[in-house]
């Protein structure tokens, strides 16, 4: 008979590895997010990088969001055909294979939204909608270094001379701009990361402010993340922010924000050796659990994880705790949850054990 998990079956009769959600935490941390946001006007753009899930993308709008973030034009394309398409890509979108396939989701969807941060980006892009004979605008922000150094033009004269290039193009509305703060998000120290943030805010605020004085109307702008949300929302003229980690939360996010989300997806794992008398190996290894942002954590406190290769991993533990033998099951808690997710093709979400729901990562490998 075909493996085939359903609704109703118990998380322990899943094959592992396999990627849990305790549903009852997940619900909780969308509800903490959203009651302490939604009440200042700011509006909540999650950004699905994190769930890559046009379903989740719904769950959040129903609990008050608006549209969903993705970061590359590939998830959009999934994530529209889904049926969700209210999305600002976060991510520049360049070169000419992309641009074309821009064209292409805009014709099928104008409620797209892009960034650019280069004359020659929006250009190739106002040129190509030119090409294609759409009349409508694409709405665009132009998106703003605000101390990340990744992407983003420069604050000041270089950020206005891009709003004034961009203004001119017939086929690019500019409605906003983006400042993303991704430097601060880990700061283990709340004092300091609330500070930087405001700091961020500030340009971010000002270049907006600066755009509106050259004649621009700026209706959005849009900032943050799960670790500085709380801030960007107290900033008068932020209008929108983009956490995503926050409804699964990982180690890493764990360590330096602390619990007020909880970790509530883990990833299933069977011990499938025992490879001493307190040590054993399990089946997740560096193709169920990345490793970028330090190693994952068994749930089950007094157990260390250590990789031993693609597909598997070790356990091992001190006197006194439970030992751990061939069949046994583990929770092992991501160290940095979205390209853990895009590791799996799905998600089992599950009320005190008992299987619930089933989703599909639906953009898994979409990178492009
Ligand atoms: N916005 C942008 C542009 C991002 O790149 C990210 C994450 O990398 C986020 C928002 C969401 O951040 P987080 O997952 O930390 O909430
Ligand atoms: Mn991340």
């Amino acid at each position: 008979m075909a493996y085939n998990p359903k609704v109703g079956d118990p998380i322990t009769s899943l094959d592992t590895p396999s990627m849990i959600v305790d549903l009852d935490q997940m619900e909780s941390n969308i509800s903490k997010l959203m009651s302490q946001l939604l009440p200042t006007g700011v509006s909540i753009r999650p950004h699905l990088k994190t769930t890559k899930s046009a379903l989740l993308a719904r769950r959040l709008n129903t609990a008050g969001a608006k549209g969903g973030c993705v970061a590359k034009l590939s998830e959009a394309e999934v994530i529209c055909d889904l049926g969700f398409t209210d999305l600002l890509i976060t991510c520049e979108v360049i070169g000419a294979p992309k641009v074309r396939r821009l064209v292409e989701l805009f014709h099928k969807y104008r409620s797209i939204r892009i960034v650019v941060d280069s004359e020659a980006g929006a250009s190739k892009i106002d040129e190509a909608l030119a090409a294609s004979g759409i009349e409508e605008p694409i709405m665009t922000l132009i998106d703003l270094d605000v101390g990340l150094h990744r992407t983003g033009v420069k604050p000041g004269e270089p950020a206005r001379k891009l709003a004034r290039h961009v203004a001119g193009l017939k086929h690019l509305k500019l409605i906003g701009v983006q400042g993303y703060e991704g430097h601060l998000q880990h700061l283990h120290d709340r004092e300091e990361r609330k500070t930087l943030c405001l700091e961020s805010m500030a340009v971010l605020t000002q270049t907006a402010d600066a755009f509106r004085q050259d004649g621009h109307a700026i209706e959005v702008v849009t900032t943050g993340g799960t670790g500085t949300a709380e801030f960007c929302v107290s900033v008068p003229g932020v209008t929108e922010v983009q956490p995503g980690s926050f409804l699964f939360m990982d180690t890493d996010y764990r360590n330096a924000i602390g619990t007020k989300y909880s970790n509530s997806l883990t990833v299933l794992s069977t011990v499938i050796s025992k490879q001493g008398p307190k040590a054993v190996t399990i089946d997740a290894g560096l193709k169920s659990l990345t490793t970028d942002s330090g190693l994952a954590e068994c749930k089950k406190s007094g157990y260390r994880y250590g990789v031993l290769g693609d597909e598997h991993g070790s356990l091992m533990w001190d006197e006194g705790e439970e030992d751990l033998d061939v069949e046994d099951k583990v929770e092992m808690v991501p160290s940095h949850i979205d390209p853990t997710i895009n590791l799996h093709d799905c998600y089992y979400a599950h009320r005190k054990g008992i299987i619930e729901e089933i989703w599909q990562v639906d953009a898994r490998g979409k990178v492009q």
